[in-house]
């Protein structure tokens, strides 16, 4: 009886229907229908005694590891127990009265099996495989159940045959078996058609082209479908690995870190169909893990999905890569990686169309003076470091957005955009300049590249092709003037000019004295004084009415009448003054110098005579100066102003902070006085640079000791502010606009509120508090009083 039990038992768990769960193996065996056979038949302790034994045999023919021995015989003779406990409870004696009456209480021995079986093995497979004790009483729950019924039925059937019909249990172990081979196909082939959907909709995933996406869902699909603890792709040609579970990519590198997960490692390698090795995908294991045939086959049939999803990605990313590389070098000069005109043309466009939100849109184009000389004498290597050199300066110092292009050879661009005021763009534009100053190293030479810069803002029409052709425009006025940088002025624009084709009336017009000057008062910001008047040309022609001296001055220039044109302005101005002065308004007057006339050597004799002639005192005169290279390059000028510093007549620099605007400049030529140009006060309301380029004028002046006078004051506000930073005097239209001599003497006569001389209430008459501008310097200015510079 011991033997056949002992026997039963061995044969029922050695029989088995084995599921592997990552490196865990579940396997369905006979177990329970031994035991209730056992107990029914059997005292419940001689069972327990038997299932020991014969599952010690089992362990010793398996070579089970220890612990999975005594984890074995413990469950078992555990429910051993249990079940028999609960059978004899019931009142179960053998052979049992009636077959009806057996059904009941086998049923509830076998549920005390069933439920402690699964109650004890499926968390401590969970927890060995690392997977959800919920998925795994989840998982086949229909197989399962339909699992215990036949052991069930197996074992009530063999216990009747037992009690009726001894030699009919021949039949039960071919019946055992097949019910055994057909349970275990079902099995199996539930899991196959399942890993086969798995692999299908997997390799569906793997379908996708970007390389990042093709990994990590390789990584996490091939972790579920293989039951494995981690799974690692790693790529030849790129050193790239990539390691993961079915939950998340846990390594993503470039190197190689070995993985802690290496109880046992299944590789594959991945070849594409040229044989190219493209690498290897790993299936890792926390313990021993032997892949069934079937499993070998999926693992092979998702390398190759697995290798083509690589390629196809590999090269889409190529394909991207070229295009993207194309656009670029569409888009870029390739010398110097700066943008190339048709970007520049495409990127202006665009922001022309936005403007209108975004603020002013100004083009400078910049040309490197001589370059031509470097290339012929240097080579054009040495060209080439050149322009390199440049674009990268001037990448750096250009402000947030601004694109820099290089339009070819010397020539480069800076587009700004969204600039409050046009007048900045003349203050970017000259620091972009003063960034090219510093002298450039070429095989321990220092080479000094010089460059003039065109300035255009964005016309109304005509896009950015007119914008480009404007700021050439002014680029070569720049160049003609020997400016650093000049801003267009359409009343400058050669188009214009040859439309008027002055040139032919100028010498009638110097004999016939058509050229006639207005006056501009200059008043003391705080009080309203007039402290001076500026000069400034007009021609009346005789056809085409008063021409504004912006139209007519380069035909002037470039004409050989320049001389007689000055002479002509300066007369006129010294007859104003001393009709002034007779009047008891002592104002001096400023006269505005072209920088062509400071290259002539005669031009101080020719000044110092008129002022004998008129009989006036050397520092009734200020002459306006320009800041151009000329200024600070040519030694002829520097004899002309020093020779005419040294009479005793004053010197302006005007326009300041749009030109050639450096300390350096000021060192060279030292002025008497500042004047801002229009474009900052206008925009000074609107723009923190503007003001802050006026702050610093005025602060440049305090520290110099020089006079600042504020160009185009049209708004009360703008007298206010411009007088609150320090700025002592101004001009403009709200003072009043220039006029004939004999205007501006009828003006001082009646004064503003009946106060002589002044042409505006004075600024603390408005309040009761007498309010003083935080760093004014003494009083009303007045040039006589002007302290003067060492030479
Ligand atoms: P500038 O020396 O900057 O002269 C100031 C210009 O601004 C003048 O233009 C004046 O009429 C204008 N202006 C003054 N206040 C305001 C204002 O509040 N708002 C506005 N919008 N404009 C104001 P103008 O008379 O057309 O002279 C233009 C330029 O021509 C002068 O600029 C000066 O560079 C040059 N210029 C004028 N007369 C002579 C001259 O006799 N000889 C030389 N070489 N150049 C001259
Ligand atoms: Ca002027
Ligand atoms: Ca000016």
């Amino acid at each position: 009886m011991v033997a056949a039990l002992v026997f039963t038992v061995v044969i029922s768990a050695t029989v088995k229907a084995p599921i592997r769960i990552r490196s865990a193996t579940q396997a369905i065996t006979w177990n329970e229908t031994a035991i209730v056979i056992g107990i029914a038949v059997a005292p419940t302790s001689w069972m327990v005694l038997c299932t020991g034994i014969g599952l010690a045999i089992v362990v010793r023919l398996l070579h089970l590891p220890l612990i999975k021995a005594v984890f074995t015989i413990s469950k078992n003779t555990l429910m051993v127990a249990a079940a028999g406990t609960t059978l004899t409870a019931l009142g179960w004696s053998w052979p049992p009265s009636e077959v009806q009456r057996m059904v009941v209480p086998l049923a509830a021995a076998f549920a005390v099996l069933v439920v402690l079986d699964e109650a004890i093995a499926i968390p401590v497979i969970a927890i060995a495989s690392r997977t959800k004790i919920r998925n795994q009483f989840s998982a086949n729950w229909d197989l399962r159940l339909i699992g215990f019924l036949m052991r069930f039925v197996v074992a009530v059937s063999t216990l009747v045959l037992l009690m009726v019909e001894t030699w009919l249990l021949v039949a039960v172990p071919p019946l055992a078996l097949s019910l055994h081979l057909a349970y275990s196909t079902r099995v199996r082939a539930r899991a196959e058609r399942q890993a086969w959907q798995d692999l299908a909709h997997t390799t569906d995933a793997l379908n996708v082209v970007d390389i990042n996406a093709v990994l990590h869902t390789a990584v996490a699909r091939a972790a579920n479908l293989f039951s494995a603890d981690e799974v690692e792709v790693e790529l030849r040609e790129s050193r790239r690995t990539v390691r993961g579970n079915s939950e998340a990519v846990t390594y993503d590198c470039f190197t190689t870190k070995p993985s802690t997960i290496d109880a046992s490692v299944i590789p594959i390698e991945m070849k594409g169909h040229d044989g190219s090795d493209i690498g290897v995908l790993r299936l890792r294991f926390r313990g021993p893990v032997k892949l069934s045939e079937r499993e070998q086959y999926t693992l092979r049939t998702f390398a190759s999905a697995l290798c083509t999803a690589i390629r196809n990605a590999s090269a889409y990313a190529e394909l991207n890569r070229v295009a993207e590389e194309h656009a670029h070098a569409a888009a870029h000069d390739a010398l110097t990686g700066l943008a190339n005109r048709r970007h520049l043309l495409d990127r202006g466009a665009e922001q022309l169309g936005q403007r209108r939100t975004e603020g002013v849109v100004a083009l400078l184009l910049i040309d490197l003076n001589h370059f031509k000389e470097v290339n012929d004498t240097l080579g054009h290597a040495a060209g080439d470091r050149v322009l390199i050199q440049v674009a990268e300066r001037l990448r750096t110092a250009v402000h947030g957005e601004d694109l820099v292009a290089r339009l070819g050879g010397d020539e480069f661009a800076v587009l700004f955009h969204g600039l409050p005021a046009p007048a900045v763009a003349a203050h970017r534009a000259e620091a972009l300049l003063t960034a090219l100053h510093e002298p450039i190293e070429l095989d321990g030479m220092r080479i000094s590249v010089e460059a003039s810069g065109g300035i255009a803002v964005a016309p109304s029409s005509g896009g950015m092709t007119e914008l480009l052709r404007r700021a050439d425009v002014a680029m070569y006025q720049a160049k003609r003037a020997g400016r650093r940088i000049a801003t267009y002025a359409p009343a400058r624009d050669t188009a214009d000019l040859g439309r008027l084709s002055l040139g032919g009336d100028l010498r009638r017009a110097v004999a016939d004295q058509e050229f006639t000057v207005n006056f501009q008062p200059i008043v003391d910001l705080g009080s309203g004084e007039v402290v001076a008047a500026e000069a400034l040309a007009r021609w009346r022609h005789p056809a085409r009415g008063t021409i504004d001296p912006l139209r007519f001055l380069e035909t002037v220039e470039r004409s050989g009448l320049l001389p007689a044109f000055a002479e002509a302005v300066l007369d006129q101005s010294l007859i104003a003054v001393n009709t002034w002065r007779e009047a008891g308004f002592d104002l001096p007057v400023a006269v505005n110098v072209s920088p062509r006339s400071l290259l002539d050597a005669r031009f101080p004799g020719s000044v110092l005579a008129r002022l004998r002639a008129h009989d006036l005192p050397p520092d009734r005169l200020v002459l306006e100066l320009t800041e151009t290279l000329t200024l600070s390059q040519l030694e002829v000028v520097d004899q002309v102003l020093g020779q005419l510093r040294d009479a005793g007549i004053q010197l302006a620099l005007d326009d300041f902070g749009t030109g050639y605007s450096s300390l350096s400049v000021l060192s060279r030529i030292p002025v008497h006085e500042l004047k801002i140009d229009r474009g900052f006060v206008t925009a000074m309301e609107t723009s923190a640079e503007a003001a802050a380029v006026i702050r610093s004028t005025v602060d440049l002046g305090r520290s110099l000791n020089l006079s600042v006078v504020a160009e185009g004051v049209e708004s009360e506000p703008q007298r206010r502010a411009l007088w609150e930073l320090g700025c002592a005097a101004g001009q403009g239209h709200l003072f009043a606009r220039p006029m004939p001599a004999a205007r501006l003497l009828a003006a001082l006569h009646q004064g503003a509120g009946g106060r002589p001389g002044t042409l505006a209430p004075a600024l603390h008459d408005e309040g009761a508090v007498v309010r003083l501008s935080p760093g004014r310097r003494s009083g009303p200015r007045r040039v006589e009083r002007l302290p003067h510079l060492p030479a």
